[in-house]
């Protein structure tokens, strides 16, 4: 809960732009967990920028999500201030093979772009769904492709809002799912992209191309989050989840799904408490029977209920 002398600081910092006591169910591709105690939608950067700093002087954390399709909220919630990118959506291209694109431009908007104007490069995430800020964030990916490769340059506002900075490639450490360095609580504002040139079609028929094998080895009609481990150097976490003879466990309405088992469905009515218990099962499970340890990839967030 958020006092009322805050709320209404929030409130005027970002115009009115925030609801409290919010579903994040509504905001996550899995459908579960508790409310946020505000979420924010600043329309600008001066927004997000009085936003964190409301924030600092408040001692009230803060967290960023973009789509939500790899965040997994608990059922308590998540307490403070849910951040929000989302009107942050300008994308255009830059000279010598960039493109710009702002934290809440979407996977699909990219895509459309690239493919309009024949840009190569970034096929390979046309369906890693979510925001340009969540891929950087993730460090996304599919085999033999990360966002690492793609970015020259990133835009980033410092914690407490009061900085922006622009940091090209060689300053970002990237890891697989994950980019490191960051103070905790920055928000990537922008990323420049290297693209080449290409036809749009092209970079259409590849872009189709993955988007079909995706269709036939993904459960993409029912909720999910996405791969829930991140693979094992030389080995599958989808694999070694289907060894230990897991696919259709389930626990309340979330099971490990039947097409492809490194992903985790809520069949509907599913619990964060669900999720959570099935990824803990799984993880000991395989644990147990391969002797490898599964590191989880989605990001839990919030409070136990
Ligand atoms: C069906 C399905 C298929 C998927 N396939 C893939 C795949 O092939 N490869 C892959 O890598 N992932 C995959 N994912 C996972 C997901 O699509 C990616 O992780 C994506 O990058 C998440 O983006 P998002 O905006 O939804 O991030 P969110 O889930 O909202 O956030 C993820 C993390 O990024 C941080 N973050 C988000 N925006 C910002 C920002 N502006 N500044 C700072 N931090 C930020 C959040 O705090 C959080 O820690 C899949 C998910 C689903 C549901």
């Amino acid at each position: 809960m958020i006092a009322p002398e805050l709320r209404r600081a929030l409130t005027e910092a970002l115009d009115g732009a925030v609801h409290f006591d919010t579903p994040l169910s509504r905001h996550t591709s899995l459908g579960v967990g508790g409310p946020a105690d505000a979420l924010a939608t600043p329309v600008d950067r001066a927004g997000l920028a009085r936003t964190l700093s409301v924030c600092r002087a408040h001692r009230l954390p803060h967290h960023v999500l973009g789509s939500g399709f790899n965040t997994l909220v608990r059922d308590g919630g998540v307490g403070g201030v849910v951040v929000r990118l989302s009107k942050l959506r300008r994308i255009e291209p830059r000279p010598a093979g960039g493109v710009r694109a702002e934290a809440g431009v979407s996977h699909s908007q990219v895509t459309r772009f690239c493919v309009q104007r024949g840009l190569a490069g970034l096929e390979f995430a046309a369906g890693i769904p979510g925001t340009v800020g969540g891929w950087l964030a993730m460090n996304a990916g599919i085999p033999r492709h990360e966002m690492e490769a793609r970015v020259r340059e990133i835009e980033v506002m410092s914690p407490t809002g009061r900085r922006t900075r622009h940091l090209r490639r060689e300053r970002l450490h990237f890891v697989y799912r994950a980019l490191r360095g960051l103070a905790p609580g920055s928000v990537i504002l922008s990323v420049l992209f290297s693209v080449a040139i290409s036809t749009p079609g092209e970079v259409k028929a590849e872009v189709d191309r993955l988007l079909a094998r995706r269709a036939d080895t993904q459960p993409l009609d029912i909720p999910s989050c996405g791969s829930v481990f991140k693979n094992p150097r030389g080995d599958h976490a989808g694999r070694l989840i289907e060894s230990a003879g897991l696919k259709g466990h389930r626990i309340g309405g979330a099971e490990i799904s039947t097409l492809h088992a490194n992903f985790i469905v809520n069949t509907g009515g599913a619990t964060a408490a669900d999720v959570l218990a099935l990824i803990e099962y799984a993880r000991r499970t395989v644990l147990a029977r391969c002797g490898i340890e599964l590191e989880r990839e989605v990001r839990v967030v919030g409070r136990q209920p």
